[in-house]
């Protein structure tokens, strides 16, 4: 059927019902363009009676560019499945015309807030959380509201303002679950909250394709959904940026102002003071016309600078945060009257025409807010004693790159050394340290990215209560009392590796870089058998002598089913497309060191690995490790459904992941099964909860610390309101501790110090193994590097193990109490991780002989 045909039998069936969809969403529009088609019309079916595919939503945008000189849509990027990320302007025709202009004039303005004469930029974002539907729909209405209307008011807004709109910032999430709830819905609909429309399966379409949470990544910039948002977000610097959510059905909107002992203590506080509260006014006034019912001031945090409504704080924006009571599906049934999708879209769709209200009424102190910001923080730049940091590796020139790309990314100034300087105990040499200067624009950005220690109001956290990436990266780094020289400012870092010689027996290269695994993992893909070193040796190469550190890969020439010719290409390729510098070894009689046939170099088995995944996992936690293999490892994994385990046949694998979740669908069959399959040889890895459950379902002597036994005399008794408050302050939300890394033990290979940080955000506590080879890592004495921490926490864990081994039978257990790979931001812990994975079946337990 032609699209042309289509249109007109919609608008046949449609036109009964588009009055009504107008006086229950636009009761006061007044007159609209006729040209423009409702979203109704266009879909073929009324707002909130279906769920609307990205590729329609989509769709109807490029129709409104199409019909009308008021909108622009571009395409941002695709998402990993394909599905385009689109960007709509909303300006009058005249603004429309030197769109670049208003932009250039904009920015210009950025850091005064001198821009009165310039059109006021302001950004709508919607559905970051897939199941989360009733904002898409709703940046329709408003897209056709901007469009068709011809309101004295909406003539205003497309005249003195840019509105920038993001329809569906998780596409592939929001496809997920709106493909859920359209094939479940029934007629008449059903309200009873466990029928099958209202509960999604595992994993949900909360999250993107990675299963991460993208509601998190605008800080880490992990994702192609985000990057290509924030490359969008820095060439407008709005004023405003909204982002829409929902919430639990029996809740009813939330709106800002949020939590005031919750604001970030970084971000200068006439923001929060002035901005929040006043549009509060705006939103209690458009919910108070529809009789909704709200609450503001007693949740939510704008700490984290990764969330859509916090990251524009860190540039003199303000962000907006709403939630509405989800239906989650077409009507669910609540404690009060059933909750529609069409009337959680009407509040949304409600408070998106009041920010637009707000905004421009309040122009002038939204400009105020801005060069209060830019005014604030250089005064907050200029007191403080710290005043720029250097970080830099000579060993990981990979982690270098994507830590630098990310600063470039949040648009921070950083520059090369004009020599190499000696700080905080560290040397920085040239060429592969850089400086970042607290004197720049972006400082607020700056300190988020560096700093550790935010002192907070609060003990009760939302999420993470710290984020300093620069420990999530492991790069060294310090902090400097008075600036540096500033040498040529970096816009990109590119690495460089040394063509690879031809060898007539050893390539060898160290672990220490970031994507030494994925050439591993290549390596063997490509049929080269690969070796590590147990113990380190020295060779003395043409252009010096070299030391190899434990861990290093070796691949010698003459132990190949590979001809020495496609091997040598084999390893060029690798060397290419992995940025790592491989050497070539003329002698295995070494300067130092193990000699390159020593028992101590050992064959490296390709990973065959599993991981169980589906009901009861953390679908982010496995997430972490689908993406870390696929988009850096470039290694495939089997993710096995639970349900499957037990006609799943153990040998085709040698390890085996499980990472935090309950497990409870592994019945006795199963757990003998996994038993058993250890006992023979294989590597099973656990993270978190999933090392508890090994620990209490006997796969391992290994233990879990003992619950505090001490309990005091007499009971405690507390106020009931106070139990959020106590109970909350107890909880690891999230904070980054030092760790005593054994790296001489495989999965401490790679590894340069033995300090470490890691990020602990759970209550898994592991009792140091009785054998003393086996505490891979443990807490150090006084392990807290930032983030808030309960002291009866801290107790527990200076007496705890990070990492530890069980070795069972001719397998082992490998114990993670803190993941390995947060948020996909972890790059330093992620190499114990892949150690694990690659080298897992090589650690054997050492006997230990009684004195
Ligand atoms: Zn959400």
């Amino acid at each position: 059927m032609t699209r042309k045909f289509a249109f007109v039998i919609s608008v046949f069936h449609v036109v009964h019902f588009a009055f009504a969809q107008l006086s229950y969403f636009y009761p006061t529009a007044g007159s609209m363009n006729a040209v423009i088609p409702t979203p109704e019309q266009f879909l073929g079916y009324a707002i909130g009676s279906h769920h609307t595919r990205h590729d329609k939503l989509v769709e109807y945008f490029k129709e409104l560019d199409r019909l009308s000189d008021r909108v622009t849509v571009q395409v941002i990027g695709t998402t990993y499945e394909h599905r385009q990320q689109i960007a709509a302007t909303f300006t009058s025709t005249s603004n429309h015309s030197r769109i670049e202009e208003i932009r250039a004039n904009h920015l210009a303005g950025q850091n005064t807030g001198a821009t009165e004469s310039v059109p006021l930029v302001i950004h709508l974002g919607y559905n970051v959380h897939g199941n989360e539907p009733s904002s898409s729909e709703a940046a329709m209405l408003t897209a056709y509201y901007l469009t068709a209307s011809e309101s004295d008011e909406t003539l205003k807004w497309l005249n003195e303002m840019v509105i920038l709109m993001d329809p569906n910032i998780n596409p592939d999430g929001r496809d997920r679950h709106s493909n859920w709830a359209n094939m479940h819905k029934a007629s008449p609909p059903v309200a009873d909250p466990l029928d099958r429309e209202h509960t999604e399966v595992w994993p949900g379409g909360r999250f993107n394709h990675y299963w991460f949470d993208l509601n998190r990544d605008w800080f880490l910039g992990i994702h192609p959904e985000t990057r290509n948002r924030i490359r969008f977000f820095h060439l407008w610097r709005p004023y405003i940026q909204t982002d829409h959510h929902e919430m639990g059905s029996s809740s009813t909107f939330y709106f800002d102002p949020g939590k005031s002992s919750s604001n970030n203590p970084i971000v200068p506080e006439y923001l929060y003071n002035t901005i929040y509260p006043k549009f509060g006014e705006y939103y209690a006034d458009a919910m108070n016309q529809l009789g909704s019912m709200y609450f503001t001031k007693e949740a939510f945090d704008k700490l984290y600078p990764g969330y859509g409504s916090s990251y524009i704080n860190f540039y003199g924006g303000a962000g907006f945060l709403f939630e509405q009571g989800s239906s989650r599906g077409h009507v669910q049934e609540t404690t009060t009257i059933p909750l529609t999708f069409a009337f959680t879209i009407r509040n949304q769709f409600a408070a998106s025409l009041a920010t637009i209200r707000a905004s421009i009424v309040e122009k002038a102190q939204l400009l105020k807010m801005r060069r209060e910001f830019f005014r604030a923080a250089s005064e907050i730049a200029r007191k403080s004693p710290i005043k720029g940091y250097v970080f830099g590796t000579d060993t990981d020139q990979s982690r270098l790159k994507d830590f630098i790309d990310l600063l470039l990314m949040h648009h921070v100034d950083v520059y090369e050394l004009i020599n190499s300087v000696t700080a905080g105990g560290e040397r920085f040499e040239r060429g592969r340290s850089f400086y970042v200067p607290t004197d720049q624009s972006n400082y607020i950005m700056v300190r988020s990215l560096f700093e550790k220690d935010i002192t907070y109001t609060d003990s009760l956290f939302y999420d993470a209560s710290t984020w300093s990436v620069i420990h999530a990266f492991g790069l060294p780094f310090a902090e400097l009392r008075s600036p540096l020289q500033r040498g040529r400012q970096v816009t990109n870092y590119n690495v460089a590796t040394k063509p690879v010689e031809l060898s007539n027996y050893v390539y060898a290269f160290e672990l220490t870089d970031y994507k030494a695994h994925n050439a591993i993992y290549q390596l063997q893909k490509g049929g080269a058998i690969v070796q590590t070193a147990f113990r380190p040796f020295t060779v003395q190469l043409p252009d010096g002598v070299k030391n190899f550190g434990y861990g290093s890969i070796t691949v010698p020439v003459h132990l190949q089913r590979l001809s020495p010719d496609s091997l040598y290409r084999l390893i060029n390729n690798v060397s290419v497309n992995s940025n790592i510098t491989i050497h070539s070894i003329r002698t295995g009689y070494n300067a130092g060191g193990v000699d390159l046939g020593s028992t101590f170099i050992r064959t490296v088995k390709q990973p065959q690995a599993m991981m169980l995944v589906g009901q009861g996992v953390v679908p982010m936690e496995a997430g972490e490790i689908w993406h870390l293999l696929d988009q850096r490892i470039q290694m495939p994994i089997t993710k096995l459904d639970i349900l499957n385990f037990n006609r799943a046949d153990l040998n085709r694998y040698n390890t085996i992941i499980m990472v935090s979740g309950n497990y409870t669908l592994l019945d006795t069959v199963a757990k003998g099964k996994l038993k058993a399959w250890v006992q023979h040889g294989g590597t099973l890895i656990t993270i978190k909860t999933a090392a508890e459950w090994a620990i209490k379902n006997g796969f391992t002597k290994e233990k879990l610390l003992p619950a505090d036994t001490i309990k005091p005399k007499i009971p405690l008794r507390f106020d009931f309101d106070d139990a959020i408050n106590i109970e909350g302050a107890k909880a690891l939300g999230g904070s980054i501790f030092a760790v005593d890394l054994d790296t001489t033990h495989p999965i401490g290979f790679g590894f340069t110090r033995r300090r470490i940080s890691v990020y602990k955000n759970n209550q898994t506590f592991l009792q140091p193994s009785a054998n003393p080879y086996n505490t891979v890592a443990k807490y150090a004495s006084n392990p807290l590097i930032g983030g808030y921490l309960h002291p009866a926490s801290l107790k527990k864990i200076r007496n705890a193990g990070s990492i530890l081994v069980g070795n069972e039978g001719s397998g082992r257990v490998v114990f993670f109490a803190d993941s390995p790979n947060f948020r996909g931001t972890w790059y330093s812990t992620n190499k114990l991780f892949l150690n694990a994975l690659f080298f897992g079946s090589l650690i054997t337990v050492p006997s230990v002989n009684e004195y």
